[in-house]
């Protein structure tokens, strides 16, 4: 990592404005820099912004470094962030303290200008490579849209805050028509192709924050359509059955359409009761319907206490 990476951030949290002017001159080249004068300014910040590398003074007055680590590493929003202790009295026993605390690295002042760098640098590094492998873990190969894995974590992570919120939920199950026939027909490699494609348009038809499209199996997509209501769920359904077909791709073997389409099962509900598996089962029992009714279409469902 030779010049800043614009993506990346560096919160420094420090009372003394004449070290925070010292940091930032110094962090800069690395990425942008953000800064707070006390632990409760900085906690904030960094649930606001989730920077990759929170530079904590150690004496502040009111809330102390450690403090502020301890709630920094306690709160999910902010527990990836790496954080590296400043501190200018280095008592025996501070350094592991701050590591037990879940501190990455630990630097006494007065600090060398390279050394802090150096420092702040590799925890950049580190982190924007737990970075990529945490999002390589939640990606399928294929398709570049999200895993079974991430959509069944974050569909009960959206299902229990739709629940609180008192909101309703969209999900979506897709299913690509005839796609045996078209891998038996056009050869597994030209099936991969398409499955991309769908993907893709499905992925682009999902684009407003908090929505996202996984791959659930096969040739089975499910998407996740946060603050969604029935009403929505026609319009999506609609959507992506048009930009679907308006792929145009070629399947002989379709006996009805003469090129790939998909079916669709839609439910949109405020949780409530329900959880993941009612949403599921109520987005299958729609797609089976949409396929009962001869396939590239869509179903909705709706979930009702029983
Ligand atoms: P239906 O319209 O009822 O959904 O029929 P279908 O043929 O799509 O359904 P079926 O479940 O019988 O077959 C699904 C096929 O999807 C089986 C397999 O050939 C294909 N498939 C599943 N995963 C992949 C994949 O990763 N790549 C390719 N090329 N094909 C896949
Ligand atoms: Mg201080
Ligand atoms: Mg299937
Ligand atoms: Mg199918």
């Amino acid at each position: 990592m030779d010049d800043a990476n614009p993506a990346s951030s560096i919160l420094i949290i420090e009372d003394d404005p004449d070290t925070i002017h010292l940091l930032s001159t110094i962090l800069m080249p690395l990425a942008s820099i953000l800064f707070a004068k006390d632990g409760e300014t900085g906690v904030r910040l960094a649930e606001q912004h989730q920077p990759d590398v929170i530079v904590l003074d150690q004496q502040m007055p009111g809330q102390s470094g450690q403090e502020t680590c301890r709630i920094l590493q306690a709160n999910p929003a902010t527990r990836e962030c790496s954080i590296v202790f400043v501190t200018a009295h280095n008592r025996p026993g501070d350094e592991a303290r701050a590591f037990e605390l879940g501190a990455r690295d630990f630097v006494s002042k007065p600090f060398s200008p390279v050394v802090v760098t150096a420092r702040v640098r590799n925890q950049l590094l580190l982190k924007q490579q737990s970075d990529a492998l945490r999002e390589m873990a939640n990606i399928d190969g294929l398709t570049g849209a999200f895993n079974r894995r991430y959509a069944d974590h974050q569909l009960e992570h959206e299902i229990r805050r739709h629940q609180r919120q008192g909101l309703s939920l969209g999900v979506v199950l897709v299913d690509v028509d005839h796609f045996k026939a078209y891998n038996d027909h056009y050869g597994h490699q030209a099936g991969d192709d398409s499955l991309r494609a769908v993907a893709q348009a499905l992925m682009a038809s999902a684009r407003r924050p908090g929505e996202f499209v996984a791959r659930y199996g096969g040739e089975e997509f499910v998407v996740v359509l946060p603050h969604s209501d029935p009403d929505d769920m026609d319009r999506f359904g609609w959507r992506i059955i048009e930009t679907v077909r308006a792929l145009a791709i070629p399947h002989d073997q379709s006996p009805e359409y003469g090129q790939v389409t998909i079916s669709a099962g839609l439910v949109a509900a405020v949780p409530g009761d329900f959880g993941v598996r009612d949403f599921l089962e109520a987005s299958d029992q729609a797609l089976y319907d949409a396929k009962q009714a001869g396939r590239n279409t869509y179903r909705t469902a709706s979930l009702e206490v029983t």
